[in-house]
Parts: structure tokens; C-alpha cells; sequence
């Protein structure tokens, strides 16, 4: 958008921080970014944007980016040494040949991608096909792992296919809305303002927050429902159960489009209000009014995130909350349906791509044969590996055992935002080769790297990213990349060519892009006959229209905003599938050595691990540094003063850091922000306790289906610092 003053420039992107996809508008003057506004004509955010939204342009300033940004490629002639410049074609020899050299000498598992849910669509798309398409293995997985996958496995299992089947839109025409497993007030700020505006334009809409945390979300909530950490199955067992006793669950609806029903039925049966109340610590009258309300409501939206999927039983909790929308019929109506929220700003997308390590390209499952020799054509190569890729704990797992032997990490942080570190830390070791592929240079992973590329990032880079309601947003660049920094897919591109010369010589490239369009036209490619579908969209249509939703397959004139809406479902009989499972503890449950059930969470003015937030003191103004949150009841029995140093120690680490009083928490329940890194927590070099900020703690325990960690909870023991 050009406008007035001479050397002055407004370019419309998207916000990089979390999956509302808000859009942006960045003001240059010559090479420097001076100013971001919410985008007035974007459908996410309307011109809205949140604390974290609205500094962007201070994260960029120049100064700032001196700091913090990786600004050449650097090598480390051995670990511990200082890293040294180097050139670019270097760097790109080096990885290449190191590639090679593994895959010849130890086979192509040997090999493992670890990536990230904030890289662009683009990005995504040539990293999987580097690994699954060209190195031949299907070791590539992302930090969405730890973000959604639970989510992508729940509808699958219930609905049949990986896709949100509602839209932001549907807040205004929801009665009542189950917000579960959520803080959108700090975790999704813009999306909770477009609700504030829903229930004001609705006075009648009603709010429901379960969470075991008296947050600022459930502070809004007409019913809070405090729940046991963990107990969430219990819950959803127990509405259903009083729905089917009040007679409000849609008969017509479950006969017509579902299967599996009478089993559930059956499961629920003794899921009483006196037995649900003893599973999740609430009040059988707040269980009873949520059953009435629910079953007589005439459109519910049921709004859920991390609380759900960051469990052991992510898969489960979000079937057995998606059992309630198939048995009510709520699904497929204006205001009606569950609707999972992505942590990350292109956690969709890389869904999209296949960018994980059991996917493929546009929704394909790497399980399946046809599947596999449909992208094998897709991509020009005999054959795509059947053998599963290992998922982001596995890999750190194997890369500790010495299995896999060089890691490529890109876009993240894993020396910080992994749990259990100590084995983290041990494959970071033990790896013969790491790189880092980052924009910023102070992460806790990047001395672990052999190799650093710089990359790109935000107000620098060209591509596209998906938010939470399956709309697609260009990302554009404003200025120049900083130093020496290059786009991620450019990194990978040259990357996989220097390997094609030596692995497939004389051969027709498998990586011809000359720019991010020229990738996203062939992902585009991909999804022909999908459930994503986006053959009608182009990245001229995307320049003239804006934003849009998929499916937006060849000849539609706009995206489907709603899924679903007659009643079938992409499984093989059409039908929407019930989930049935038993309530089950957490994996770790708290016991007499652990007596803590500890949580994780975000705040509202961070990032992260800070990489970007961290650099500005502004978002430090609401809280100010790290602190284990106790009630006032533990602090009393603890002995605890406020700000007091405790030593709060799990089955697998233990850190030093101040008690807070938050009477957000139940007794014998604790919460740590996820955001600070061992350079933020009290306590660095006192010889009192080693630790890697809080996932020095937390559990690898994952889902069975979606292998996503419990980051949720674990159990713990607090006790002040300097006592045994
Ligand atoms: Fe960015 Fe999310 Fe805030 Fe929107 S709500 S401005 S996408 S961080």
C-alpha cells in the first residue's frame, strides 16, 4: 500500500504469534520497519490487535534485532567453542554433505527434521518433501506436535477428516458457548474481544469455562466449572449422561448421521451426577445445570486448546467433548459445533502439507498404501518410505540412544520448550551433527548447534499461513532480511539440491521453485479432490479478495465458511463416529512423594520462549518475572512468604524459583508460565539446583493416538529452598 510521504510504505501481512491469524498492516520508512496497525479489512481481527500484536514493529526495530537476530551463517569447530561467521556456500556444503554422508553410512533414519508451526505453508511443504520425498525418511516433525496433534487425531476419529468445522463467525450466532481447556483471554485475546462483542449483542448467550484454574477466561463465565486436573472425560461422560436421562440429546440427528452410539450409551450409563462429581471435584448441581443448558440451547459452539490436547489422553478428551456436539446434533448450523484453536500461527498448515511425521501432503495418512504411491506421483519419486517417522519425543529419544545421528532443527526451540530436558539435553549431546536453522541467535538450543543458518522472519519473508478457522492469509515481506538471513524454504531448496547432485544425478530437480508462489502452486497441486481442497484459490485471487477459507476448490467463488452442514461426514459410511473410552487419571497422578498436580500455561504479554516478546520491557508490566503460583492455603501450610524461593522437584528434574500467591489454583495444585528459559529463572548458576526452566519437570507421557506430551500435568513436590 503505498501512501504520501516520499520513502514511507504500508504492506499488509499477518500477525506471526498465535493461530487467530490477525492481519497486519507495517508502516516502513526506508529500511526500517516504524509502526504496525491491526488490518481494519482483515476477517480475523477487524483492525483489532492484542499487546503482542501491536509491538511487533518494536521487536523489528533495529536495535533490537542487533540483540537478538542470528545475522550470519556460524559454524562451531568443536561443542562448547565459541561459533564462528562463515560464508553461506560453506554452510549449505557442509549440511548437504553431512546429509549424505549420514544417509549413505547409517541410512536415512539415521536423520531427523524437527520444525515448527510458525514456519510458513511454504516452508512446511519443502521440508517434508526434502525428508519424505528425497532423503527417504519420514523423520520429519514439528512443535505442533506438542501444540495440536491431539486435535487432528480427535477428528479424525470422530468426523472423519483433520478440519475445524466452524468459523470465528459462528461466535455471533452461538447461545450458548463451552469453552474448555482454554484461557482465550490471554491465550487468544482478539478472539475473546469478538466474543465479549457476540454476548453483547446477544445478552441471552450464555458461557460455560471449564478449567481447573480460576482464570481470567473463567472470571467471564456465567458457570465456571473447576474441575480436577485431568478429569475432562469424566465430565463430558457425565453430561451425556444427564442429557440422555432429560431426554435432550437429538435422537433423529445420532439415527441419521452416526455410528457407534449405543456403546457410548452403555459406557455412560454409570456416570451418575454423585459418581461425576467424585471424578472431577465439582458439584452435582453445577454438573446438572450444564446439562441443562447445553441440551437446551439451541446452537452450542464448544471453543478448546491446550487444556484438551496437551494430555495423555488428548485424543480422548477431544472425542469424548465431540460425543456431545454428534449426540445433541450440534454440528454443522450456524453457532453450532467443536471448534479446536491452534496455539500457533500455521499449526494448520503444516497439518496441510503433511508436515508431521505420520502425514502427507493435503490430509493424506502415511499408513496408507494408495496414499503413499498418490504423493510418490505427485512429487516425480519411485516411492515414498512406509515406515513411520518418529514424532517429536521419539526423536529426541532415539537421538539420546544414539539412533539418530544428525538433527536439523528449524524454527524452534526444543532446548527449552520439550519436556523432560534431561533427556533433551542428552540428544542434543549425543548427536554427531546439529543444526539450527533461526532467526534469533539467543535461544537455549543454539549453542548445542554445530551449524547456525539464519533465517528469516517476521516483516522479512514471503508465504502463506492458516489460522484456526481454516483461512489462509499472506504473509509479506516490508523489509530486507536482516545480515546474511535467508527465507526458510530458499535454506532448504538450496540444501536439497547440493543432496540431488550427489543422490540423484543427472536427474530433473524435485525442488524447481523460484520463489514461495511457485511452492505454494504445487502444494496447491496436492489437495485436488481433498477435503482441503484449494485448486480454486491462487496467490492473485488471495492479493484481490484477501483472506480465504478452504475447502475453495477450482470454480468456487469463496471458501466454506461451515462444515458438515447436510449431515455427512468424509468416513467411509458417511456417518460421524461416537468415541468411546473410559475416564482415566492423568498419567502421572500426585501421590504422597508428589503430593502437587503442577500445570502449564501462557500469559498474556508473552511468546513462547521470549525469542521476540523477551526483548521488550513493556510486555514484562504485567507480570514481571517467573514464580510458581500457590493459594493462599499452601502457602500457609508451606510456610511460605511471598517471593520466597522454593525448590519445586519432579520425577525428573527440579528448579528454584519464587512462590507467588494466585488464588487461580485449587490446594495442592500449582502453575508455572511455560514462557521462561533457564536464563529468566532465579536461581542460574547457585549451585542449588541445574535446570532448563520448567519442562526441567514436566512428563513425556503422551497420547497413544496423537503422541502429543502431557505438558498439563505432573506431579510434584514443593518445599522452600535450602531444605532437604
Ligand atoms: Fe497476534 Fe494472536 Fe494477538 Fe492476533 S490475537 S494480534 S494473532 S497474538
Amino acid at each position: 500500500i503505498p501512501i504520501a510521504s516520499q520513502d514511507a510504505r504500508e504492506t499488509r501481512s499477518t500477525c506471526p504469534y498465535c493461530g487467530v491469524g490477525c492481519g497486519v498492516i507495517i508502516r516502513t520508512e526506508g529500511s526500517t520497519i516504524v509502526d504496525v496497525r491491526g488490518d481494519p479489512e482483515h476477517p480475523a481481527n477487524f483492525g483489532r490487535l492484542c499487546t503482542k500484536g501491536s509491538t511487533l514493529h518494536l521487536t523489528a526495530a533495529p536495535h533490537v534485532a542487533a540483540q537478538s537476530r542470528l545475522l550470519h551463517p556460524m559454524r562451531r569447530a568443536r561443542r562448547g567453542a565459541a561459533a564462528a561467521a562463515i560464508g553461506w556456500d560453506e554452510a549449505l556444503a557442509t549440511l548437504s554433505d553431512r546429509l549424505v554422508d549420514t544417509v549413505r553410512a547409517h541410512g536415512p533414519d539415521a536423520v531427523g527434521l524437527y520444525i515448527s508451526g510458525q514456519l510458513l505453508t511454504e516452508d512446511y511443504y519443502v521440508f517434508n518433501k526434502l525428508a519424505k520425498g528425497l532423503l527417504g525418511t519420514n523423520n520429519v516433525d514439528t512443535n505442533s506436535r506438542l501444540c495440536m496433534s491431539s486435535a487432528v487425531s480427535g477428528y479424525k476419529a470422530t468426523l472423519g477428516a483433520d478440519a475445524p468445522p466452524t468459523c470465528y463467525d459462528d461466535f455471533a450466532d452461538a447461545d450458548l458457548v463451552f469453552i474448555t481447556g482454554s484461557n482465550l483471554a490471554w491465550a487468544h485475546p482478539i478472539l475473546c474481544r469478538r466474543l465479549e462483542d457476540a454476548k453483547a449483542a446477544r445478552p441471552s448467550q450464555k458461557w460455560i469455562v471449564v478449567d481447573p484454574r480460576k482464570t481470567e477466561t473463567a472470571a467471564m463465565a456465567d458457570l465456571h466449572l473447576q474441575i480436577l486436573p485431568g478429569s475432562d472425560i469424566a465430565l463430558y461422560h457425565g453430561l451425556l449422561h444427564l442429557m440422555l436421562w432429560d431426554g435432550l440429546t437429538d435422537a433423529a440427528f445420532v439415527r441419521a448421521h452416526t455410528s457407534g452410539f449405543e456403546a457410548l450409551r452403555d459406557r455412560v450409563r454409570e456416570c451418575t451426577p454423585r459418581e461425576t462429581a467424585r471424578a472431577t471435584g465439582l458439584r452435582e448441581e453445577d454438573i446438572v445445570t450444564a446439562a441443562r443448558w447445553w441440551g437446551g440451547s439451541a446452537a452450542v459452539l464448544s471453543l478448546y486448546c491446550m487444556g484438551l490436547n496437551q494430555s495423555a489422553q488428548g485424543t480422548a478428551n477431544n472425542g469424548s467433548l465431540i460425543n456431545l456436539h454428534l449426540a445433541t446434533g450440534q454440528i454443522g448450523r450456524p453457532g453450532a459445533g467443536p471448534f479446536s484453536l491452534t496455539g500457533q500461527p500455521n499449526a494448520m498448515g503444516g497439518r496441510e502439507v503433511g508436515g508431521l511425521a505420520n502425514l502427507l501432503s493435503a490430509h493424506r495418512d502415511l499408513g496408507d498404501p494408495a496414499h503413499r504411491a498418490e504423493v510418490a506421483a505427485l512429487w516425480g519419486v519411485d516411492d515414498v518410505p512406509a515406515t513411520p517417522g518418529k514424532t517429536a519425543i521419539e526423536m529426541f529419544e532415539a537421538a539420546a540412544d544414539g539412533e539418530i545421528r544428525l538433527l536439523w532443527i528449524a524454527c524452534t526451540n526444543p532446548a527449552q520448550s520439550m519436556p523432560d530436558q534431561a533427556t533433551v539435553r542428552r540428544a542434543l549431546e549425543r548427536a554427531e551433527f546439529v543444526v539450527l536453522q533461526e532467526a534469533f541467535a539467543t535461544t537455549a538450543t543454539a549453542p548445542f548447534a554445530d551449524l547456525l543458518l539464519p533465517a528469516s522472519t517476521w516483516g522479512e519473508k514471503s508465504g502463506s499461513v492458516t489460522n484456526s478457522e481454516r483461512r489462509i492469509s499472506r504473509v509479506r515481506p516490508a523489509v530486507r532480511a536482516a545480515g546474511e538471513a535467508r527465507d526458510d524454504w530458499r535454506i532448504v531448496v538450496d540444501v536439497a539440491r547440493r543432496i540431488e547432485r550427489q543422490l540423484r544425478p543427472g536427474r530433473v530437480s524435485l525442488f524447481p521453485y523460484d520463489d514461495a508462489e511457485s511452492v505454494w502452486n504445487e502444494h496447491r497441486a496436492t489437495t485436488r479432490g481433498r477435503d482441503l481442497d484449494i485448486t480454486g484459490l491462487s496467490y492473485a485471487l488471495l492479493e484481490r479478495d484477501g483472506p480465504q477459507q478452504w475447502p475453495f476448490p477450482a470454480g468456487a467463488t469463496r471458501g466454506l465458511a461451515r462444515l458438515y452442514a447436510d449431515g455427512r461426514f468424509p468416513t467411509p459410511d458417511g456417518r460421524a463416529r461416537f468415541f468411546d473410552i473410559a475416564a482415566r487419571p492423568p498419567a502421572e497422578p500426585r501421590d504422597a512423594r508428589f503430593p502437587f498436580s503442577l500445570t502449564t500455561g501462557r500469559l498474556r504479554d508473552q511468546w513462547h520462549g521470549m525469542s521476540r516478546t523477551g526483548t521488550l520491557g513493556r510486555l514484562y508490566g504485567d507480570v514481571h518475572g517467573p514464580a510458581i503460583d500457590l493459594c493462599a492455603q499452601d502457602m500457609a501450610r508451606l510456610n511460605l512468604a511471598e517471593g520466597e524461593l522454593v525448590r519445586v522437584t519432579s520425577r525428573r528434574g527440579e528448579l528454584v524459583l519464587p512462590a507467588r500467591r494466585g488464588d487461580a489454583q485449587a490446594s495442592a495444585q500449582a502453575f508455572i508460565a511455560m514462557h521462561w528459559g533457564e536464563e529468566s529463572l532465579t536461581g542460574r548458576g547457585d549451585g542449588v539446583a541445574p535446570f532448563a526452566g520448567i519442562n526441567a519437570l514436566t512428563t513425556p507421557a503422551s497420547c497413544p493416538q496423537a503422541r502429543q506430551p502431557e505438558l498439563k500435568h505432573c506431579a510434584v513436590r514443593i518445599a522452600r529452598a535450602g531444605l532437604p
